[in-house]
């Protein structure tokens, strides 16, 4: 495996690649979005932080990225909060949406390109179903319309689930359905949050909403598409039989990434356990780029947990390497000559080995390491640069430390 390419690891493979970018250099990249029924939590935080990392650095390669992600506000859980508030579904989605956009903006989360609602897009859902139900692989009962699983024989692929297990988990218990793996694509509604389709008032399945603005907007096949692993079934595995099924073009996304679980001191974090951390509340007691720290010290696919103990210890690290950082800053360069040559060396020596950490599949807990030991050599050694090695030496530590987010 050769540390110049960047390997990504692709759930459909199930296998580190190398990362090929598109013929026009601009990558194409989708992450599931939230559903805006209440604030977003800390394993928001985990996928969005994720990706943010994974966004900075195919750019620090010298890529073009064009990041989109979706605003679910169009979902049962929205429906039924605003029914115990006695609320308009979508204001208060449109709050909550709000609140998450903030949020975004203060852990740094700065390169989405766009932001798109689901119930901006419900004509084009409205198609995508109609054309599902033109090629044969989607049908209309009593209470909607609904993909049929088996008319796509790769239903399994992602998750790695054959057809036979796929029978045993019964989603969306619905009696009109005519196998239990069938997911529904429109569910039929006389009132509430509903709009008009040929096949009455209701509202679209939450699978069909990602698709449609996917391939509405990056076209019908791209580059990435990124989510929490607990999406992967049955959420992407139906995302790429709608897409796949319709177009017919394969594959419908060349890289499937996914960021691993968020523990709070080692339990799920769940509403009933009463653990849940609002990322506006973490902010209050961290800054941005201490949270940034401490989610890089973990590899984003394997699970993390989240202590105040260990958040504590990563702000320790973190304020080590600024302080090393400001000694190397301070001290006044002497300009010795037979010095340049071997800084020269120490900074592209620092390129290279982050270089090979985060084509590693985006190993940023290795990349903080090469960071730690870079400027501890340009803290050591900075009073006898000259002042363009020096400034060389500082710009190469600002590039890398931004690839993470940790230095504003
Ligand atoms: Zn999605």
């Amino acid at each position: 495996m050769s540390s110049k390419q960047l390997m990504v690891y692709n759930s459909l493979t199930r296998r580190k690649q190398a990362f090929q970018a598109p013929p026009d250099g601009e990558v194409k990249m989708f992450v599931c979005g939230p559903t805006v029924y209440d604030y977003v939590h800390l394993g928001h935080a985990r996928t969005y932080l994720a990706f943010d990392l994974i966004v900075r650095y195919l750019k620090f390669l010298g890529h073009r990225v064009n990041y989109l992600m979706n605003i679910t506000d169009v979902a049962e859980r929205i429906v039924q909060r605003a029914g115990r508030l006695k609320r308009d579904p979508l204001d208060l989605a449109h709050e909550y949406e709000a609140a998450f956009l903030e949020d975004m903006k203060g852990l740094g989360i700065r390169d989405v390109d766009r932001y798109e609602r689901a119930s901006d897009s419900i004509p084009k859902m409205i198609a995508q179903i109609g054309g599902l139900i033109d090629k044969g692989v989607a049908y209309e009962s009593e209470t909607g319309v609904y993909f049929e699983v088996k008319k796509f024989p790769k239903f399994g692929r992602l998750s790695g689930q054959t057809y036979e297990e796929l029978g045993l988990r019964r989603l969306e218990l619905c009696s009109s359905k005519r196998n239990p793996e069938d997911f529904s694509l429109w569910r039929k509604y006389s009132e509430g949050l509903a709009w008009d389709s040929p096949w009455g008032r209701g509202r679209p399945g939450w699978h069909i909403e990602d698709t449609a603005i996917s391939m509405a907007i990056l076209g019908d096949t791209y580059d990435v598409h990124g989510g929490a692993s607990e999406l992967i079934f049955p959420h992407h595995e139906a995302e790429i039989a709608q897409a796949e099924a319709l177009t017919g073009k394969i594959p419908f996304v060349r890289y499937w990434l996914h960021t691993g679980l968020l523990n709070v001191d080692g339990r799920k974090m769940s509403k009933s356990l009463g653990n849940v951390i609002r990322i506006r509340d973490a902010l209050r007691e961290n800054s941005a780029a201490e949270l940034r720290y401490y989610f890089a010290t973990f590899h984003y696919r394997e699970p993390m947990v989240f202590s105040k103990e260990k958040v504590a210890k990563a702000k320790s690290k973190l304020e080590t390497l600024r302080t090393n950082l400001n000694y190397f800053l301070a001290t006044e360069p002497a300009g010795l000559s037979n010095e340049m040559k071997r800084m020269s060396g120490v900074i592209s020596k620092a390129e290279v080995a982050f270089r090979r950490q985060m084509n590693n599949d985006f190993n940023a807990p290795g990349a903080l390491d090469v960071l730690h030991n870079f400027v501890r050599e340009l803290a050591k050694v900075g009073s006898r640069m000259d002042q363009e090695t020096k400034e060389k030496a500082e710009a190469s530590f600002r590039r890398m430390a931004d690839v993470i987010g940790i230095l504003s």
